[in-house]
């Protein structure tokens, strides 16, 4: 039994607030990412690879906030942060700062595969994007004009805004992706451009290990939301760890995180999560989530708002 779960990010998505364009948009994009990496784990690909895919293509897309459709830093650049972890053998890479490898979540990786490391920041990073060969890009490839926008507006309202924000302009979406695959091993993959306006060299959950991703033998999971929060949480990691102590469901462990735990403080957010067995759940406290799920045989799930 295989199972893939997607986001592309937790917030104020209200119906109203997207045109049936913009929606079938994003829907579309959700779908291409659920595809490549189901397809994968249905050849036989580890969940490490298949996580790493389907992350990929949703940092292509410029629709979310990760990659290509990175959000603006105050000082309007972008750094971006990336981690992905495998859960059978507790492996983990990550980056944080990047600011010109197109694939932060392939950074993360190379960090896990060909460094003693966990994670890597900044230019460090980037050199050893570059080093390995992979894809940089100037920052024109990450300009949008509506990111800049949004960062204008932020910068007028003094403060950092997460990508969670009412306003329809805002564009929201870190991506992550959770698997099991056929050989029973579990991964975990997130991406994101951070909050826009937030202070150059802010690091949020993304790549801590532990607060926006993680994987063991259990589970994985993969969160979306207020990063701060995320962090101070140890998000992830608790919903493993309400299943090892308590013997909790991943579905009640992880809502217990998301609704009893995050939201309380004012946590909004959400996450994605498969268990060993293959089950997913995706549990957010937030007026909408864009992702979607797939098990093996199963029909694809694919969702916005609160159904
Ligand atoms: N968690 C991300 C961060 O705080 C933002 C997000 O999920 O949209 O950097």
């Amino acid at each position: 039994m295989f199972a893939l779960a997607i986001h592309g990010g937790a917030g104020t998505i209200a119906r109203a607030s997207l045109t049936p364009d913009a929606e079938r948009e994003y829907r579309a994009a959700l779908e291409a990412a659920l595809t490549t990496g189901y397809d994968l784990l249905r050849n036989g690909a580890a969940a490490l690879d298949a996580v790493e895919a389907a992350v990929r293509s949703l940092e292509d897309c410029p629709l979310f906030n990760a990659g290509r459709g990175a959000v603006f830093t105050h000082d309007g650049h972008h750094e971006m942060d990336a981690a992905l972890m495998n859960g059978h053998n507790r492996l983990a890479g990550a980056v944080t700062g990047v600011r010109q490898v197109q694939n932060p979540i392939r950074a993360a990786r190379l960090v896990m595969e060909k460094t003693e490391h966990v994670l890597l920041g900044y230019p460090g990073a980037d050199e050893l994007a570059r080093e390995y060969g992979l894809p940089l890009q100037p920052a024109e490839y990450f300009f949008t004009q509506k990111r800049f926008d949004q960062l204008q507006e932020a910068i007028a309202s003094g403060k950092m805004q997460l990508d969670h924000a009412a306003d329809p302009n805002w564009k929201k979406g870190t991506v992550g992706a959770v698997a099991r695959d056929q050989y029973g091993h579990l991964a975990a993959a997130t991406s994101t451009g951070g909050m826009t306006n937030k202070r150059y060299s802010r690091i949020g959950d993304t790549p801590i290990v532990g607060a926006g991703t993680w994987a063991d033998e259990r589970c994985a999971i993969s969160c979306t939301g207020n990063g701060e929060y995320f962090i101070r949480a140890v998000a992830a990691y608790d919903v493993a760890c309400l299943m090892e102590y308590k013997g909790l469901s991943l579905e009640e462990a992880a809502r217990i995180v998301v609704q009893d735990k995050l939201a309380p403080v004012g946590g909004e957010g959400g996450l994605i999560a498969v268990d060993a067995a293959g089950n997913v759940t995706l549990p957010f406290n937030s007026e909408g989530m864009y992702r979607a799920s797939r098990v093996e045989g199963g029909e694809a799930l694919v969702a916005i708002y609160k159904e």
